[in-house]
């Protein structure tokens, strides 16, 4: 197939290259960079079955005949989505309407990546496709939150209207090789910070939590859903291990033998109390099953970050 992947460049996108290549698949990514990096593209910038194009999805694009279109393009952490968030707002609304049309006008089927984050800081726990979330519509994760849920609108009525073929994933808290070293989010501060032998900044007293999932597991849902010949989800993808911030630095500071200390910052403005994800759609529809234990997980990350870092051993 000849496959589109919008936010090729980024960490979910430049995994989910990796794999297309090596079904066989003709590869193109996409991608702004505004988060994403050709670093996370170099290994298979000469492969006869990739191109990459750097374009903005809030514009329309023509890459030529299309199968199927991955729509993943937008800044997904916290202060990287905050920076400018204008421009993440339109990168979800006018991104996935962008992939919608040509998605329709080539017959290729559309994959939205959602997220947890339409589920907003939840008061139902754990979280099933049809809980309907808590968002806080005006405040600073809005741009995000609310970017993505109209992006599930958009996804439906043109599904329902124009008769679109398309895919709904809500994506939970992924780590892995490629994260970006400073992009803020958990695991990737975390872990640059054990590296470097400074405090781990917990956020609050460290009791909230999430359930981490290695992009491998992850980008093999998202195929699966891809690929399922009727399902449009929406569906959750994620590993329903749930730890706390706390644990989390725990774990960090002992894969690295890191002698670094723990500090406190202040709690950011309507950061969800708690995180996990019900997988039994994905499980009974897709046969999807995490098989990355957080262990095994941290110490590949670890080890990515060690070399991309030039760094040994822990300080
Ligand atoms: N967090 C933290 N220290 C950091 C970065 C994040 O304690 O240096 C917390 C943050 O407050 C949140 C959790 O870790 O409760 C996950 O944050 P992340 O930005 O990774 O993702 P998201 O909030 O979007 O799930």
């Amino acid at each position: 197939m000849r496959i589109l992947v919008t936010g090729g460049a980024g960490f979910l996108g430049s995994h989910l290259v990796d794999r297309l290549l090596d079904e066989g698949h003709e590869v193109i990514a996409l991608d702004n960079l505004q988060t994403g990096s050709r670093d996370n593209v170099a290994h298979v910038a000469g492969h006869r079955r990739f191109s990459f194009v750097e374009h903005d999805v809030i514009r329309p694009y023509e890459v030529g005949p299309l199968d199927r279109i991955y729509n993943l393009a937008c800044a997904a952490s916290p202060p990287r989505y905050q920076a400018d968030p204008i421009h993440t707002t339109l990168t979800s609304v006018l991104g996935v309407v962008h992939a919608l049309e040509y998605g329709n006008e080539q017959r290729a089927r559309v994959l939205q990546a959602s997220t947890s984050e339409v589920y907003g800081d939840p008061d139902v726990h754990p979280q099933p496709e049809d809980y309907r979330g808590n968002v806080n519509p005006h405040g600073p994760r809005a741009c995000y939150d609310e970017g993505k849920r109209c992006a599930e609108s958009l996804v439906m009525d043109h599904h329902r209207t124009r008769g679109t073929e398309v895919r709904i994933a809500r994506i939970f808290n992924t780590y892995g090789p490629r994260m970006d070293l400073d992009d803020g989010r958990v695991v990737s501060t975390f872990i640059v910070q054990a590296l470097r032998g400074v405090p781990l900044t917990i956020y609050g007293d460290g009791s909230q939590t999430r359930s981490l999932c290695y992009v491998d597991d992850l980008i093999d849902g998202l195929v699966r859903l891809m690929e399922h010949p009727t399902e449009t989800g929406p569906i959750n993808l994620g590993n329903p291990v749930e730890l706390t911030v706390r644990e989390l630095a725990d774990r960090v500071r002992e894969l690295t033998g890191s002698e670094s200390p723990l500090g406190r910052r202040p709690l950011p403005v309507d950061d969800p109390r708690q995180r996990r994800p019900v997988i039994d759609r994905a499980r009974r529809l897709l046969g999807f099953e995490p098989r990355v234990a957080l262990h095994d997980g941290l110490v590949r990350t670890i080890e990515d970050f060690r070399v991309r870092l030039g760094v040994t051993r822990a300080a």
